[in-house]
């Protein structure tokens, strides 16, 4: 048995059962045990690959895409470049080198990073050495007020979510208790939830139904909608998730790029739960900014350029190498594969952003 296990089943046995925001909670954030905390998740070799792992296009688009925005805002000389859980900073670093073409945007920028796990924070200070000197943050709180354009790519699916579950006469919280012969089970709260917690537009829920109440995601957005709409800038968010509320559960894990189940080895295999989008435009709506999207990060990397950037990538290079960029450009955008599955949003506090127009002329398919 894992550590982690250990001391959560302690932890019920003194306490009782406990919430899965709680336990999601302390799987992926505990400081001692967690999954972020202690381990390098991210590539062929750990758990599952980004998009910014799958190629230097990806970074240097949403490099792309900072550009246009500084320009929006009137190019102002300092800006807070902020990414939120920048993984390896492949990103980033992809990001800076793309932006040595506008040296008044690279000098502007100054990069903040949030990131809770030592682990990753070292990763990302090798991977941006000579690229830039980033300001490390426990939490976005801690980013100091300011005009900013923010990154977010897989972040928001790693927040803390409660389940709610629908009963004959009522909706419950789920907990994660113990079952008879002491391992990890799923239960139910014996109060009722109050059902104003969850959106009017909800269909109507069957008995075993469950909502997912993501607050923390929701409260980190209304916050960025804020700052956009106070100082200027704009939000990029991109995950996997729908864009209408709505029933399900969707918490899940993964090790090794497999699925494995969530209760048998807390802190050692990935667990997210997808993005409402929904939820999250409500949020930045609610502050006061503007939201465009979401679309399919297909449409949003081909708006920005994907195709002819891996035209000019692959030229002059060798047959292999070019198989190469085309597999890429059909694992980040191609239909069965990140792209339609994964969805792209932006906040603003009213600037006009790219990669959002129904119909984009920047594209020559
Ligand atoms: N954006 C990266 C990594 C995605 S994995 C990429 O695309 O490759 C999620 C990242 O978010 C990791 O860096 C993880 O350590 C970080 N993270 C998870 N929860 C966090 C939290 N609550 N606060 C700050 N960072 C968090």
């Amino acid at each position: 048995m894992n550590r982690l296990q250990t001391r959560i089943k302690a932890l019920i046995e003194a306490a009782g059962p406990i919430p899965v925001s709680e336990y999601m909670t302390l799987c992926l954030g505990d400081p001692e045990n967690g999954y972020y905390t202690t381990r390098d998740p991210i590539g062929a070799a750990g758990d599952f690959v980004t998009a910014p792992e799958v190629s230097q296009m990806f970074g240097e688009l949403i490099g792309v895409w900072c550009m246009a925005v500084h320009e929006a805002m009137g190019a102002p000389d300092a800006v807070h470049l902020v990414e939120l859980g920048p993984g390896h900073g492949t990103l980033m670093a992809d990001l800076l080198r793309a932006a040595r073409i506008r040296p008044d945007f690279a000098a502007a920028a100054k990069v903040h990073l949030v990131e809770t796990s030592p682990t990753l924070r070292a990763r990302q200070a090798a991977t941006l050495r000579g690229l830039a000197e980033p300001i490390w943050h426990e939490r976005l709180d801690d980013v100091p007020d300011g005009p900013a354009i923010v990154i977010a790519n897989e972040f928001f699916d790693a927040l803390a979510i409660r389940q709610l579950v629908r009963t004959e006469d009522a909706w419950r919280e789920r907990l994660v208790g113990l079952d008879q012969s002491g391992n990890l089970t799923f239960g139910l709260g014996a109060g009722k939830i109050d059902p104003a917690l969850l959106p009017p537009e909800l269909p109507q829920a069957k008995p075993g139904a469950v909502f997912e109440l993501r607050r923390a995601g929701e409260a980190m957005m209304a916050a960025l909608g804020e700052c956009a709409v106070r100082f200027g800038g704009a939000v990029l968010v991109i995950d996997y998730g729908h864009t209408a509320s709505g029933l399900g559960d969707t918490l899940q894990a993964v090790g090794k790029h497999a699925r494995a189940n969530v209760l048998e080895r807390p802190g050692e295999v990935d667990m997210t739960a997808h993005v409402d989008f929904a939820a999250l435009a409500r949020a930045a709506k609610g502050a006061g900014a503007t939201v465009e999207g979401p679309v399919n990060q297909g449409e949003f990397l081909i708006a920005l350029g994907l195709l002819e950037r891996a035209g000019a990538l692959g030229a002059g290079r060798s047959k292999a190498e070019q198989d190469e960029i085309t597999a890429s450009v059909e694992r980040l955008a191609g239909p069965d594969e990140m792209g339609t599955l994964f969805k792209v949003m932006a906040v603003t506090g009213g600037i006009s952003v790219p990669g959002f127009a129904r119909l984009s002329t920047g594209a020559s398919l």
